[in-house]
Parts: structure tokens; C-alpha cells; sequence
């Protein structure tokens, strides 16, 4: 460990260190929900809905004795639903097989549904105090920036403290997201910046070496909304990764006229487009939205009638929020 640099990364730490919900809590649980919904979103969207979800399923064992939907519509907002059911999933196996404790070695934890290489080692480091060396793309950008080095992995043990580790970790989050920033990093500001390699050489832009982006899809889609006394038909979505979610009866198609075309061979006959536009992205695909009232009755059998109320306390996408708050008052 090089003392120096923890010790001035703990001490800004201590002062600046952000009042995040989740750093209330010593308990692993939290912690680990925390975690989990870090995975692929934002810190402003997880603290508006972390807190939330804690009061719905305040344990592990509430989480655990909890219907799939409940926890569904829970994580409703947060997006990428796969998550919630291996929270959910793991939550259940701890019960089964450990009476609720959650497991603190890296192999363990590993074999929960939802748990990786990252996710372990920040439980561990955060979680029970141990010294593990998590690697997110925040931790990545750092220790590739101070060390100027495109293998940032080798580096990282000597930014973690075995008194703190937790802290470290949390540190090194905190300065990648407020100052080492992905673009313009704020090296005057920065309590590492005279042990910082690349910004010494002007160079903190070069790290860590960026991976070739590829580009966005884009998927049409061609959704059918039924509307009958003040209720909307939804069914629930059986195949992929939004599997077990309610959604409105929908098509793709690599263009709109073909997504209008697969919709019908679903449903039936359509009504005309409505006029509104809604593009949507999700994980590498930009979707193009278009929205036609559904005619026929043969469609609308096996699903459920929903208010809007209804519909937006349910298990449902944000895509489908999306569409319902764009719905115009009749058609
Ligand atoms: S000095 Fe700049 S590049 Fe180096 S760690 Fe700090 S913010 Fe990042």
C-alpha cells in the first residue's frame, strides 16, 4: 500500500464524502441491495428509489418470503429487471441453504444469482471489512489515471488500505464520479494530484485506453393499446430479458411499416396511428415507438385490464410508462 496516497484519499474522504443513503447502514443487506442497484445505474436514480425499496422489503428474509411481482414492481424505474429477480433468487437461496446469513468469502458470495467478481469484492471490502479489491469503471479510471497505466489492476492493491478498505473503495467511487471524471477530470481539485501520473504529464484524458464503442440499433416497435372504460389491456411478457413484466401487446421490426404488420398478425385488426412519438433506449438498441389503438376482441384474453393508477404501481418498464403517459385522453 503507498501510505501517502490513502491517507490523503482518506482524509478527503472523511470531509467530502457523499451523504448517500446506503452509507447510513453497516447492514450487509442494504448493502448489498445498494450494490445491486449500482450495477448499471445511476447514483441519482438509485438514491431517489433506494430507500424505497428498503421500507418494502426491509430484510433479507422479507425479500426472501416476497412474490417475484412485488419485487418487480419495486425496482420499477431502475431498469435492467434481470436484477431484481437474481436479488430476489439470491435472497431465497441464502435463506435456503444458510438460514439468512449472507456469505463474506469471495467463492461463496460468487454463487449468488446476480453476484460477480465486482459485486463480491465490494461486499467484501464494504460490507464485512475485508481487504478486496473491487474494479468498477470509476476505480478503473483512477488507478489507470494515478499510475498511468493501461493494466490499472496490478496497481489497485496499493490504493487500498487493510484498516479501511471499505472506505477505500467507497473513496475511489466518490473521486472517479466528483472530480477524476471521465471527461474533464478536476485534477486542481484533486487531494491525489501530486501523486497523479497523468495529470503530471497533462495526460489524464489518454487513461484508461477506451474500448471501441459500438453503435446503437434501431429497433421499431409497434405497440397496440386497447382502452376499454377507463382500462388499459396489458399481458405479461414471457420471453427475454423483460420477461414477467406487464407491457402493452407489441412488435418489432427493422421498420415501422414491418413492426405495424407483425403487431397485426398478433392482434388483429389496428386503428390509425396515434400522433405521438417515442424513441426509447434501452442496452444497445434505440427503439422507435409507434402506438395504434387495438380493434379487435380475439387479442385481449389473456392479460389484465389496468387503470392508469393500476398500471403504474405494477411491474411494469419504464417503456411502458413511457407510452401510457404519452396516451392521449381518448382516441
Ligand atoms: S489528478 Fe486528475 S487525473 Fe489524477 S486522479 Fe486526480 S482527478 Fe484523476
Amino acid at each position: 500500500v503507498d501510505k501517502r496516497v490513502t491517507d490523503r484519499l482518506l482524509s478527503w474522504f472523511d470531509k467530502e464524502k457523499r451523504a448517500l443513503p446506503w452509507r447510513k447502514s453497516r447492514d450487509p443487506y442494504a448493502i448489498w441491495v445498494s450494490e445491486i442497484m449500482l450495477q448499471q445505474t445511476t447514483v441519482a436514480v438509485v438514491a431517489a428509489r433506494y430507500e424505497a425499496f428498503l421500507a418494502r422489503f426491509p430484510d433479507l428474509a422479507a425479500l426472501a418470503r416476497s412474490r417475484p411481482d412485488a419485487v418487480l414492481a419495486a425496482w420499477s424505474g431502475l431498469g435492467y429487471y434481470q436484477r431484481a429477480r437474481n436479488l430476489h433468487r439470491a435472497a431465497r437461496q441464502i435463506v435456503r441453504q444458510r438460514g439468512g446469513a449472507i456469505p463474506e468469502s469471495l467463492e461463496e458470495l460468487k454463487t449468488l444469482p446476480g453476484v460477480g467478481e465486482y459485486t463480491a469484492n465490494a461486499l467484501r471490502a464494504v460490507a464485512f471489512g475485508q481487504f478486496a479489491l473491487p474494479m468498477d469503471a470509476n476505480i478503473r479510471r483512477v488507478t489507470s489515471r494515478l499510475f498511468a497505466t493501461r493494466a490499472p489492476r496490478s496497481f489497485l492493491p496499493r490504493l487500498v488500505s487493510r484498516e479501511r478498505p471499505g472506505d477505500c473503495v467507497a473513496a475511489l467511487f466518490d473521486l472517479g464520479q466528483l472530480l477524476c471524471r471521465p471527461r474533464n477530470p478536476d485534477c486542481p481539485n484533486c487531494p491525489l494530484r501530486s501523486d497523479c501520473r497523468a495529470a503530471r504529464t497533462g495526460r489524464a484524458s489518454d487513461f484508461p485506453p477506451r474500448p471501441a464503442r459500438k453503435a446503437r440499433r434501431v429497433i421499431h416497435l409497434a405497440a397496440a393499446v386497447f382502452l376499454r372504460n377507463g382500462r388499459y389491456f396489458l399481458r405479461r411478457r414471457r420471453s427475454s430479458w423483460l420477461s414477467g413484466l406487464w407491457e402493452f401487446p407489441a412488435a418489432e421490426g427493422p421498420s415501422a411499416r414491418e413492426a405495424r404488420r407483425r403487431l397485426m398478425a398478433l392482434v388483429g385488426d389496428l386503428g390509425r396511428r396515434l400522433p405521438v412519438e417515442i424513441r426509447h433506449a434501452v442496452v444497445n438498441r434505440n427503439l422507435r415507438i409507434s402506438i395504434y389503438p387495438g380493434k379487435g376482441s380475439a387479442a385481449v384474453s389473456q392479460g389484465r385490464w389496468m387503470t392508469r393508477r393500476a398500471l403504474e404501481g405494477s411491474a411494469v418498464s419504464s417503456l411502458v410508462k413511457k407510452i401510457a403517459g404519452a396516451l392521449p385522453q381518448e382516441w
